[in-house]
């Protein structure tokens, strides 16, 4: 039997008109029976979250300050929704002991989590589904991680028997009972643990796009969304800077062979991206393009170094990095010709303690030349077809030759799941949609 676990994102319950959208994909369902919300997220571009409202409440009653209106503009958003939706239900004494609890002794944990605790306690009642509190079940240690076994039991323990139900995203309790949450963007996290724990067939995961994109909307317009990716090829784009979901929220599902669906409260009829296990078998070869996505990422340096014989210095490597190491940098790519080596690392790491590096490596490695370049954008192309497909990394480069763009680097792991290239910050957006069109538009057209 197909168990579905569905979570629901801010976008998706801001107001009661999303509340109804939320229930109607569930009740069209009947697999769709452990429900995940976040807090009510923003209504129009200018709004303000209620996580984000509820930190505020916190931060002024650290100060000592009041925060009567701030308390009484979240009440009324979660109060308009009761009413709007008609739902027998009232947050009043709610409301009372958490104002009382932020004033005598305020947890930021806790401030925050109320936001999908009030929200969840709406939507099971709208539902008529069972309300679980998330603190009784999602359990980290004394330092704040999250312990998945215990956690896995305690879930199975309590949702025995139980059909259908709504649990609180975001958050849980430290086995000494103390509210935590998970880092911004958790509830993801919470719904990953509780496919896993409850064996779901899938986890939905419902937000307000209809799927992964291959690149960013920002470069290039409307892009296509990914039908299906990888777990592997996910994390390649996410590290690259895409992101939909929270990184944590891979885990659970992943190690228990569950595939994630995201999918558009918006646009319930559209089939969103599927992620996959990594040995899935696809059956959409001949239908897909070459490569998944393209994702690029800003503010890298590289620091060049020449010098004769290089190659033939035992440990010249390994003195470059151990100078980088003492110094807290790490390093995203090493490319290097004969004489030659170039380390690329993040700006904003190396910036404090350029100099230092920089007097280091010439004491350690006494090179010939030595320079850093900033302003160094990074591009990974991912597709886990490259690997049967020849040409891909001539395409690139003819993309880039046309656009008249600088490569300074290219590195292909061995996996062959990606092609990183190094570009100037300055070409990184037009090298993008290049190369969006050499993959994308023009394999449509073929
Ligand atoms: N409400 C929390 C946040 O805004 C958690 C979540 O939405 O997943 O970060």
């Amino acid at each position: 039997m197909s168990l579905k676990v569905v979570k629901f994102g801010g976008s998706s319950l801001a107001d009661a008109n999303q509340f109804r959208k939320v229930a109607d994909i569930i009740k069209s369902d009947d697999n769709r029976r452990f429900v995940v919300p976040s807090a009510p997220g923003k209504r129009f571009s200018d709004d303000i979250k209620i996580t984000d409202m509820l930190y505020k409440c916190f931060d002024l009653a650290c100060s000592n300050l009041d925060f009567d209106n701030e308390f009484e503009t979240i009440k009324q958003r979660y109060n308009d929704i009761i009413s709007d939706l008609g739902v027998e239900i009232s947050l009043d004494s709610d409301f009372d002991s958490i104002k009382n609890e932020l004033k005598s002794k305020p947890n930021r944990d806790f401030a925050a989590s109320r936001g999908e605790f009030l929200n969840g306690k709406i939507l099971a009642a709208y539902l008529g589904f069972k309300f679980i509190d998330a603190a009784e079940i999602i359990t980290f240690n004394t330092n704040g991680m999250l312990l998945l076994d215990e956690t896995v039991k305690k879930i199975r323990t309590k949702l025995e028997g139980i059909s259908h139900a709504v649990i609180p995203g975001f958050y849980g309790s430290t086995t000494e009972g103390i509210v935590k949450t998970f880092s911004r963007g958790g509830s993801d996290v919470t719904g990953s643990i509780l496919a896993n724990a409850v064996k779901a067939s899938i986890y939905e995961n419902w937000t307000d796009v209809s799927g992964f994109l291959v690149t960013d909307p920002r470069i290039v317009d409307n892009p296509d969304v990914i039908s299906v990716i990888t777990y592997k090829e996910l994390r390649e784009l996410a590290y690259m800077g895409a992101s939909v979901l929270h990184e944590d929220a891979i885990f659970p599902v992943r190690t228990a062979g569950i595939p994630i669906n995201i999918k558009n409260t918006n646009r319930p009829q559209d089939a969103g991206t599927m992620i996959v296990s990594d040995d899935h078998e696809f059956d959409d070869e001949s239908s897909a393009h070459t490569i998944t996505g393209i994702a690029g990422r800003k503010g890298f340096s590289a620091i060049n170094i020449e010098k004769a014989m290089m190659n033939s210095e035992m440990g010249f490597g390994m003195k470059v990095l151990k100078v980088l190491a003492d110094n807290n940098v790490s390093f995203e790519h090493m490319p290097s010709g004969i004489d030659t080596m170039s380390i690329l690392v993040d700006t904003a790491s190396l910036t404090p303690v350029k100099d230092i590096v920089l007097a280091q490596l010439r004491k350690e490695v006494e090179p010939d030349h030595l320079e850093i370049e900033d302003g160094v954008a990074l591009l990974a192309v991912v597709g886990r077809r490259m690997k049967n497909t020849r040409g891909t990394v001539a395409r690139i480069f003819a993309a880039m030759a046309h656009a008249r763009i600088n490569v300074k680097m290219i590195d292909q792991g061995s996996s062959e799941l990606n092609v990183i290239i190094g570009v100037s910050e300055t070409d990184l957006n037009e090298a993008i949609r290049r190369i969006y069109d050499m993959f994308i538009s023009s394999e449509k057209t073929e």
